[in-house]
């Protein structure tokens, strides 16, 4: 896929790996759609990226989590820049507690971003790649999507289950031109990661998020039929 020109959208896009695919687009030649909730954020990358790059940025503050929002925020974007040619379901939150200890509406919180957001968004942003029989959609989800860990029960099930819709869509829209993926990375060197107190340790061998931006753009660069069914990521330290 030549990405010059498309419109590539990104939510969570403010920080860590969301902030590197925008980057790594922008060089492309891709115009961005830009969503998450801090708008200085938002507004300190497009500033950076139309400096550097004759790319067009469009933001858009919301909480994919409330529907309305992300609603409001895929409406927004199609109308500063059409339909969407990729989008990145990146958004997404982890803390970690035992079931038990963990407060139910932290555990739910994990549900409604990590699961609901891309659901939201994708469910406003896919009528319009149907139409279009064209896109790519990439859900970011993680190693956590693929196996549980003790005190990841709310980011475990978060993460599956975004695996499960991700691979449920991918044989609905096939037929549409539509490839739907999902990268399941392991840490990252992301503020996600160091709020967490995950085990980021030597920074030389660590996953950056830029290593993950590389692998998205290698997906989106394959031929349309080809499927990377669940690309793994792993760092180099051991865990
Ligand atoms: P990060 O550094 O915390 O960045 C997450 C981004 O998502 C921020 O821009 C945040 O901005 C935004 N966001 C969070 N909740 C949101 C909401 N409700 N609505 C809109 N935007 C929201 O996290 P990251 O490490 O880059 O993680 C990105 C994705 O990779 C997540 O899905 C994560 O689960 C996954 N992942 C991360 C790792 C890792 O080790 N870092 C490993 C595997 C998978 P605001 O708070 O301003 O909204």
């Amino acid at each position: 896929m030549e990405l010059r020109g498309k419109t590539a959208v990104i939510t969570g896009a403010g920080k860590g790996i969301g902030k590197a695919l925008a980057l790594a687009l922008a060089k492309e030649g891709a115009n961005l759609g830009l969503i998450s909730r801090t708008a200085a954020d938002l507004e300190a990358l497009k500033a950076a990226i139309t400096e550097a790059h004759d790319v067009k940025v469009s933001i858009a503050i919301a909480d994919i989590s409330v529907r309305e929002e992300a609603e409001r925020a895929v409406a927004a974007i199609q109308n500063d820049l059409g339909t969407f040619d990729v989008l990145i379901n990146n958004a997404g939150v982890a803390t970690f507690g035992t079931l038990v200890d963990m407060d139910p509406e932290e555990w739910k919180r994990h549900i409604d971003i990590n699961l609901f957001g891309a659901y939201y968004v994708t469910h406003a942003a896919l009528p319009a790649m149907i139409e279009k029989k064209a896109g790519n959609i990439i859900n970011v989800s993680s190693t956590a999507g693929e196996r549980g860990f003790a005190t990841g029960s709310a980011y475990c099930a978060s993460k599956f289950a975004l695996m499960g819709m991700t691979e449920a869509l991918f044989q609905e829209v096939r037929k549409f031109n539509i490839r739907v993926v999902a990268l399941t990375p392991s840490t990252v060197n992301t503020p996600l990661a160091v709020n967490a107190g995950l085990p980021i340790g030597d920074e030389d061998r660590m996953m950056q998020p830029e290593d993950v931006a590389e692998l998205a753009l290698t997906a989106l660069k394959l031929p349309d039929r080809v499927v990377i069914k669940t690309a793994g990521i792993w760092t180099t330290n051991p865990q």
